[in-house]
C-alpha cells in the first residue's frame, strides 16, 4: 500500500475489533493515549457495562430524564435526527431489540413472533424527550433503550482525529474495525493519498474485493457478514430492520460510506443498507461530501459515483455494475 512506506503501526484489541493506528513518525506514547482516549469514549456510551452515561440513561426509562456530558447530549441529538429520516432504517431506539436477538453475543435466538410484536412499540425514537437546557435525556416507556452500537466507532473516530491534531499529528490512519478515519496526506503523496481495503465478505478480513483510494476521509464498511449467526438455513445478521424487527433482508451484503466525518459514515452505511441501491444513490445525489460503495449478494460492486474515491476491483469473481 503506498501509505505504508515510512509508517509506524500500533495496535489493539478493543470494542470487539482490532484496531490500527498509523503514524509517520515513531510515538509509542502518542499511540498509548489514543487507545486510552478510545476506552474512555468508549465507556460513556456502551450498553453492556455499568456505569456508562447511556446506562444510565436506559436504566430510567420510564421513570426520569439522565443529564449527560455535552458531546453524549450532541451524538443523542444527532442520533435522534438521524433516526427520524423518512425511509432510512438507522433508528437508535432500537436497544430493546438488539438486547433480545444477541446478535453477535452468547445466546443469540430467534425470538417468537410474540415477543417482536411487544417490543416493536419500544422502538420509536419519538418517545425520547431531549432537553437543552438541562442537557438530559428521557425515555418515556419502561423498556426502552437506546443503543449508539450503529455510531459509537464513527464518533470515537472522529474524536481520536481532532486528538490527534491537537497533538500537531498531521499524517495519521485509525481504523476502528470497520470504521477508518485519514488525516492529512502521507509521505509521497499523489491525488489519492490514502489507499483502504474493501472487504470480502464472509471472507477472512485480509481478504479483499477491491482497493477505495481517498484523499484525508473516513471510510466506514457495514456489513452482515460481520456478526450473524446461521440457523435453519437463515442468515441472522446484526443490522435490524426497525419497521419488522428482523434482520435486514435485501440483496446488499456490504455498504461502505465515503464522508469527511466518520460519524455521517456510520449514520449513512445504516441509511443506506436499509434505502437499498436505487434510492440509496439517488438520496446521495442531495450531498456532495458523501459517497457509496455497495456490495451486493449477486456479487455486483456499484459506486454511487466518484468524485471523492477511486475504486479498483480485484477479486475475479465479483464485478462492477451501476
Ligand atoms: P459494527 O461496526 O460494530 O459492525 P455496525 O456499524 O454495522 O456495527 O452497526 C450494527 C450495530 O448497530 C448493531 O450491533 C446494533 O447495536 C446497532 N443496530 C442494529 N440495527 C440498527 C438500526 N436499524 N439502527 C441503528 N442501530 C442499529
Ligand atoms: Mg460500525
Ligand atoms: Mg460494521
Amino acid at each position: 500500500m503506498p501509505e505504508d512506506a515510512g509508517s509506524y503501526r500500533y495496535s489493539a484489541v478493543m470494542m470487539g475489533s482490532p484496531i490500527l493506528l498509523k503514524l509517520f513518525q515513531p510515538d509509542e506514547t502518542l499511540a498509548r493515549r489514543v487507545f486510552q482516549l478510545i476506552k474512555q469514549l468508549e465507556n460513556l456510551l456502551t450498553v453492556n457495562r455499568s456505569p456508562s452515561q447511556v446506562m444510565a440513561i436506559n436504566q430510567a426509562a420510564g421513570r426520569h430524564a439522565v443529564s449527560v456530558s455535552l458531546p453524549v447530549y450532541q451524538l443523542i441529538k444527532l442520533a435522534r435526527e438521524a433516526s427520524l429520516i423518512p425511509g432510512g432504517c438507522f433508528n437508535f431506539a432500537i436497544g430493546p431489540l438488539v438486547k433480545r436477538w444477541k446478535i453477535g453475543f452468547q445466546g443469540h435466538s430467534v425470538p417468537p413472533a410474540d415477543d417482536i410484536a411487544r417490543l416493536l412499540p419500544l422502538i420509536n425514537p419519538r418517545d425520547i424527550e431531549l432537553d437543552d437546557a438541562t442537557q438530559s435525556v428521557f425515555l418515556r416507556h419502561v423498556g426502552m433503550e437506546i443503543d449508539l452500537g450503529a455510531i459509537a466507532k464513527g464518533w470515537i473516530a472522529d474524536r481520536v482525529q481532532d486528538y490527534l491534531r491537537q497533538q500537531g499529528v498531521d499524517q495519521a490512519l485509525i481504523n476502528l474495525g470497520g470504521n477508518v478515519q485519514t488525516l492529512g496526506s502521507p509521505p509521497h503523496a499523489h491525488r489519492w493519498n490514502w489507499r483502504v481495503g474493501l472487504q470480502k465478505p464472509f471472507a477472512s478480513r485480509e481478504t479483499l474485493i477491491g482497493t477505495i483510494d481517498v484523499a484525508a476521509m473516513s471510510v466506514v464498511t457495514s456489513g452482515v457478514y460481520e456478526r450473524f449467526f446461521l440457523l435453519n438455513g437463515h442468515h441472522y445478521h446484526h443490522i435490524l430492520d426497525p419497521a419488522t424487527g428482523y434482520p435486514l433482508d435485501n440483496e446488499l451484503l456490504s455498504v461502505t460510506v465515503v464522508s469527511r466525518r466518520s460519524v455521517d459514515g456510520d449514520i449513512f452505511t445504516t441509511l443506506l443498507y436499509g434505502m437499498g441501491i436505487g434510492r440509496g444513490c439517488q438520496m446521495l445525489q442531495g450531498y456532495t461530501d458523501i459517497e457509496a460503495v455497495f456490495v451486493t449478494r449477486d456479487l455486483r460492486v456499484i459506486c454511487s459515483s466518484r468524485r471523492l474515491f477511486d475504486f479498483t476491483l480485484t477479486d475475479k469473481q465479483y464485478r462492477m455494475a451501476s
